[in-house]
């Protein structure tokens, strides 16, 4: 049968697919026997690979960890990379999140784009090419991890336990070719306050973020002290610091919160960072000098930059762009603080230099602990994979295939010669993670119609 034919003989059952495993709610939950990631995760991959099996394709359950589907012959495997778990819904939806509801050509769900859609698009890819008599030089497989949300527990387990392809790429970012992503590093400041804490206001407890991961949205501080001498230092300060504030003056403390604006830690400069704002406002308090040296420390080598510059390390590269760093979590009371970094460095630097400079610019007090550094990851424009991915894009879309880099991480970072493709047009608006996550049905083909080209090629 011809390609194209067999193509769209599969997009009604893709449609249906689609919404059927956005029922499915996957979100990561307490584990259970035989299910590490909770009970959703292990459903919607169960969904996959029964679905799978009855278009005949092989397929291995890893213990509920990750799956694969695969078709075709060969010593080189082809993967593609996608996940089926998902990020909580969230409130505030138009269309219900786990029912798969279409309206105005578009597919509704959490999970619809990111990424369980251009999963079954991968899947219904492969079954197309089988459909179409297509001769398999090189195995596909459809690896779908669980955990992407969470750490990737999934793929680490699933490269321990089997095979890594020889090239593949993941659809779970954007569009034309993502072959860069920038190290990733996570550290914390620790430091003790054992200096003076007799003289001036004292810092009771600053507090503000969850992951390091994303932009605190939120943040809070209380201060004691001369609590009138405080109140009219943080009030006379307030209109001189960007942020938002809510000010709460008790009989033994001060209460201050502060507001901000979330966002994901690859794009800092997006978001309002409200520990660092906070930090901002108590910079004009006149804290003993225990806690003065902290909340300096804080204005001074990092403030409300985002590209490390304090610490010297505004590093930057003609592929990756400049360093990015994003204040996380602090957590600090009467006693001691803890501030935890996560930075995204440019591809052509490593880890060790970065915290080599950082600790040259950081007083001795401050302890840099708990360091995980990832690796930047890189696939050359040259490379066999790219040249495909190009062709099929080109061909479907019309549009000129490019390569770029991210400061975010996929599971391409993970594989060698794997990169990220699709399935978020250029132009079009980030519904990952968002209230009311879709996919268009047109979108939803295309990504079909791509992939399916792209295997053609790399199969031959
Ligand atoms: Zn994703």
């Amino acid at each position: 049968m011809d390609i194209e034919k067999a193509i769209s003989l599969n997009e009604k059952q893709l449609l249906t697919a689609t919404s059927e495993i956005i029922k499915i709610r996957s979100v990561k939950d307490i584990p259970k026997e035989g299910m590490p990631f909770g009970e959703g995760p292990a459903k919607a991959l169960n969904y996959a690979l029964d679905l799978a099996k009855s278009f005949g394709l092989e397929t291995r359950n890893l213990d509920n960890y990750a799956g694969w589907a695969q078709w075709g012959d060969g010593d080189e495997m082809i993967g593609i990379l996608v996940h089926l778990d998902v990020v909580p819904e969230g409130s505030g939806w138009t269309f219900p999140p786990y029912a798969g509801e279409i309206h105005n050509g578009r597919i509704y769900g959490r999970g619809a784009i990111d990424d369980k859609g251009p999963a079954m698009a991968a899947l219904f890819a492969l079954k197309s090419l089988k459909d179409a008599g297509i001769k398999f030089n090189r195995r596909v497989r459809v690896i779908f991890g669980t955990d992407e949300e969470s750490g990737s527990e999934c793929m680490k387990y699933y490269l321990k336990h089997d095979e890594a392809p020889t090239m593949g790429f993941s659809p779970d970012a954007n569009y034309p070719i993502i072959n860069g992503e920038k190290g990733m590093l996570t550290f914390t400041f620790t430091i003790s306050f054992n200096g003076e804490k007799d003289t001036g206001a004292v810092l009771l407890s600053l507090k503000g973020g969850h992951r390091p991961n994303m932009v605190p949205d939120y943040a809070e501080a209380r201060v004691a002290g001369n609590i009138d001498e405080i109140s009219a230092q943080v009030k006379s300060a307030q209109s001189s610091v960007p942020g938002n504030f809510e000010v709460e003056q008790k009989t033994n403390e001060i209460v201050i919160k502060s507001y901000g604006t979330s966002a994901h830690a690859s794009t800092p400069e997006k978001g309002k960072n409200a520990c660092m704002l906070l930090a901002k406002l108590l910079g004009n308090v006149k804290f003993a000098k225990a806690y003065n040296d902290f909340i300096g420390f804080l204005n001074k080598k990092i403030g409300l930059d985002t590209t490390g510059k304090g610490l010297g390390v505004d590093f930057k590269d003609d592929i990756s762009g400049p360093l990015t760093l994003n204040v996380g979590i602090i957590e600090c009371d009467e006693n001691k603080a803890e501030v935890t970094i996560n930075i995204r460095y440019p591809i052509k630097y490593r880890g060790e230099q970065v915290i080599e400079h950082i600790r040259e610019n950081t007083p001795e007090a401050f302890r840099i602990e708990k360091v995980s550094d990832m690796k930047p990851h890189y696939v050359p424009e040259d490379n066999l994979i790219i040249q495909k991915l190009k062709y099929a894009y080109e061909k479907v879309t019309g549009e000129k295939a490019y390569c770029f880099s991210i400061g975010g991480g996929t599971y391409a970072r993970l594989f060698k010669n794997c990169v990220a493709f699709g399935p978020n047009f250029p132009g079009k608006p980030e519904l990952a993670h968002e209230t009311d996550e879709y996919i268009e049905v047109e979108d939803l083909f295309k990504n079909l119609r791509i992939y399916t080209y792209v295997l053609c090629e790399l199969v031959r």
